[in-house]
């Protein structure tokens, strides 16, 4: 391995650059040459690749984005597409290429492997909805951006005798709900993984305004359904007065945290040595603050599980 590649796919997060920096920085300290793919797999097969040097990656561990940009693309599903990507790192004589991005990206590099072409992964979303990884990259900033968001929801809320309902993202997890949840003392917390009794959100919104409860928060993931059309639901309901904040693209963005950095520069650093070591298919991730990897196949063939002792506890603590 002489000459490596990285791209960034999917949806961005924040650290992505943090990442980006780590497989740049830890590939030039073992001489090897690392490039830049721009667009992920769309520019990948367009030839957007460009030479990284340690300066190229200067002042960037503390933006959110990713300065190699990102990009969906439907042409490389196709095995032309893979194809086409595969000679243009050929040309380059780039033998190896880390991925940053979700699970999705992780099925085209699992694609590039079985021809051939070794590809490590390394999880980048705010979702941390990858099976094997106990956190991906950017959850932690997203998380903090949410609590931010419920924290001035709640200063509001005080004045006012109302509930207030907070959609998060997290189409197929609900960990950024989970968390935002738990850690910002919500009434309820609906996720995709489990169903929430309507009747019994009811009645603790219920319970608590009966013993003076001036505000009630419920943070509701994406994937459990619109926020307003639950917001509607409850406010019939109860007969409280219900307002509905929708969060969108800000839990995207902002300065990645400490936490975000330091995943991002390890998970980054572990994927260089995979590609040093001639290994391919695989996606790096963190069990218990130690690094580990594991095939593609395997990631696959889990489902990403949640939390229920902290989804017990966040009932038992908004009795
Ligand atoms: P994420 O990586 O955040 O889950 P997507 O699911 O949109 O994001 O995947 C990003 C890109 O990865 C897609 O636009 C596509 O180019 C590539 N990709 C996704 N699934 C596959 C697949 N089954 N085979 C090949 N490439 C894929």
């Amino acid at each position: 391995m002489k000459k490596i590649g990285v791209l960034t796919s999917g949806g961005d997060s924040p650290g992505m650059n943090a990442a980006i920096r780590a497989v740049v920085r830890k590939a030039i300290f073992h001489d090897l040459e690392v490039f830049g793919v721009k667009n992920g797999y769309q520019g990948l097969m367009e030839g957007n690749i460009e030479k990284m040097n340690l300066g190229s990656v200067g002042d960037i561990i503390q933006r959110g984005g990713t300065i190699l940009f990102s990009a969906r693309s439907e042409e490389f599903k196709t095995d032309e597409g893979q194809q086409r990507a595969i000679e243009q790192m050929k040309k380059l004589g780039i033998d190896g290429l880390i991925v940053i991005g979700g699970d999705g990206s992780f099925r085209g590099a699992q694609k590039l492997t079985e021809k051939g072409f070794p590809c490590i992964g390394v999880p980048g979303t705010i979702d941390n909805d990858i099976p094997g990884t106990d956190f991906t990259i950017g959850f932690d900033t997203s998380l903090n951006t949410i609590i931010e968001a419920v924290d001035k929801v709640r200063d509001t809320a005080t004045s006012h005798e109302r509930t207030y309902i907070i959609e998060v993202m997290g189409r197929d997890a609900g960990d950024l709900a989970l968390w935002a949840g738990l850690a910002g003392g919500a009434e309820s917390i609906l996720i995709p993984e489990k169903k929430e009794d309507f009747s019994e959100i009811v009645d603790r919104l219920n319970r608590g305004h009966e013993r003076g409860k001036k505000h009630s928060i419920i943070v509701l993931a994406e994937g459990v359904g619109s926020g307003f059309d639950f917001g509607e639901r409850i406010e019939k309901a109860t007969k409280l007065e219900t307002r509905v904040t929708v969060l969108g693209y800000i839990q995207r963005g902002g300065t990645p945290t400490a936490s975000d950095r330091v995943l991002a520069s390890r998970l980054g650093a572990k994927a260089v040595e995979l590609l040093i070591n001639e290994q391919g298919g695989r996606m790096v991730g963190i069990q218990n603050n130690k690094l580990v990897d594991f095939a593609f196949d395997e990631v696959f063939a889990k489902n990403h599980s949640f939390n229920l002792d902290m989804y017990n506890l966040s009932k038992e603590l908004s009795i």
